[in-house]
């Protein structure tokens, strides 16, 4: 089965509104063996529309439409629809009922129901009615000459039920051919490294897919071959056994409160040109209560000074930027907290504060375990928000490695 997705939408070219339609309906097939071959974005033309649907059936089978089945002017998919596949539009009685007396209840008794709001009853001669449990716009199922046609109102809290509980059936009693998927998320590598990496797993049945983001690289593997898959998941396991994040795990924060959580430790954090971010992030996964304290948010001298300790000395001599004060860091949150480890960032996010001794990116990550601190040097490129999130996983990742990789310096 060979599937082609369209949204209609001039909102969505304008950028006004995110596609989160092509979003679910992807995910939604992947989670079922299927993935489309292509997806266009078009506006609200017939016109349009109908050589978006002439495109997407010269590629695929199967074409899935959101939006443009509501009552305005601007709604034209039925028509378009009906026009590609030279048939006219023919009301559907049942659909026509539920809508008077839907329409019937909202408006005043006697007032005339605008014929525009009518149309929603019209369907492709031949086609089927997919019910909306959320709202007036019914669906649409058309099959002719070997062509299958959804259509789905645009909304999305229409079209997502609709999707999941009368497509994907659709889809799924006609595709023979399934696909096999597995997802798994790297941290600490660029993705040049990690498709390196993944050069001796390749194999012509295996389609490998990456997708980077300054936490972690996503490494998707497809394959219809569900053996091949399984085979090749294991020997991505042990390629990149430090670097994995538990398949239980998106992100960075949710694998070390959870490995926090095994080793029973607490976490406090104090954080200067981060200024919240490691909390936040820690703090977004659910339980984290059970072992993150808190975090001292010193962005001024003063404050390093009045609530972690750091020596005056220290930040005259070395500047707030060193390694010495976020070594100081890492002793005064954790005298300050009690905590069981402690994470501290200094640095230099630009775009302005730079020298030649101490360039924007300049920035030093800390963790104390088990009463010893360790600093580290990093020189981050790119914007202010660049720097601060590629702290953010650098001092994440280390924490990772700390907790992942001495297990047993945990255990007494
Ligand atoms: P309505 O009866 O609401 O007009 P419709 O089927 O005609 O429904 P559209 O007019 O195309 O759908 O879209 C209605 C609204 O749904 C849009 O304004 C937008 O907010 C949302 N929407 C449409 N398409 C998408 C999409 N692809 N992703 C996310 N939201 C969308
Ligand atoms: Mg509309």
């Amino acid at each position: 089965m060979k599937i082609a997705v369209i949204c209609t939408g001039d909102e969505l070219l304008k950028g006004a509104v995110v596609n989160t339609n092509l979003h679910f309906i992807g995910s939604q097939l992947l989670s079922h063996g299927m993935m489309p071959r292509l997806s266009l974005e078009v506006r609200d033309s017939m016109e349009e529309i109908r050589s978006a649907l002439e495109l997407a059936f010269s590629k695929a089978d199967t074409v899935i439409v959101s939006g443009g089945l509501g009552p305005t002017a601007d709604d034209m998919t039925r028509e378009a629809a009906a026009d590609y596949f030279c048939v006219p539009l023919v009301q559907d009685d049942k659909t026509h009922l539920s809508l008077l007396k839907h329409l019937r209840k909202r408006r005043d008794a006697g007032k005339e129901i605008p014929s525009r709001f009518l149309n929603q009853c019209m369907i492709p001669d031949g086609a089927d009615v997919l019910p909306n449990r959320c709202g007036t716009a019914s669906g649409v199922l058309l099959e002719k000459s070997g062509k299958i046609l959804f259509l789905l109102p645009g909304p999305p809290r229409e079209l997502e039920p609709m999707f999941a509980e009368q497509v994907i059936p659709e889809l799924l009693k006609r595709n023979h051919h399934r696909l096999y998927s597995a997802l798994f998320y790297l941290a600490g590598i660029p993705e040049s490294v990690a498709e390196e990496r993944m050069l001796s797993l390749s194999d012509p049945d295996l389609s490998v897919a990456y997708c980077a983001s300054p936490e972690s690289v996503k490494l998707f593997l497809l394959s219809s071959d569900m053996e091949l898959l399984q085979r090749k998941c294991s020997a991505v396991r042990k390629e990149f056994s430090g670097e994995l994040l538990s398949e239980a795990h998106s992100t960075l924060a949710e694998e070390i409160v959870s490995l926090l959580c095994r080793f029973g430790k607490t976490l406090a954090t104090a954080e200067s040109c981060t200024g919240g971010l490691i909390a936040e992030r820690i703090t977004d996964v659910a339980g984290a209560s059970s072992v993150f304290l808190g975090s001292v948010v010193s962005y001024s001298n003063e404050l390093k000074q009045k609530i972690l300790g750091v020596p005056p000395d220290i930040l005259e001599q070395k500047g707030a930027v060193s390694r010495e004060t976020c070594d100081a860091m890492l002793t005064g949150i954790s005298s300050e907290t009690g905590a069981d480890i402690s994470l501290a960032v200094t640095g230099i996010a630009g775009p302005g504060g730079g020298t030649p001794e101490k360039p924007v990116g300049l920035v030093y990550t800390g963790i104390r375990i088990n009463g010893r601190n360790y600093v580290t040097e990093n020189h981050f490129s790119g914007n202010r928000q660049q720097v601060r999130e590629r702290t953010y996983a650098a001092v994440m990742n280390d924490l990772r490695k700390h907790l992942s990789e001495n297990p047993e310096s945990f255990n007494h």
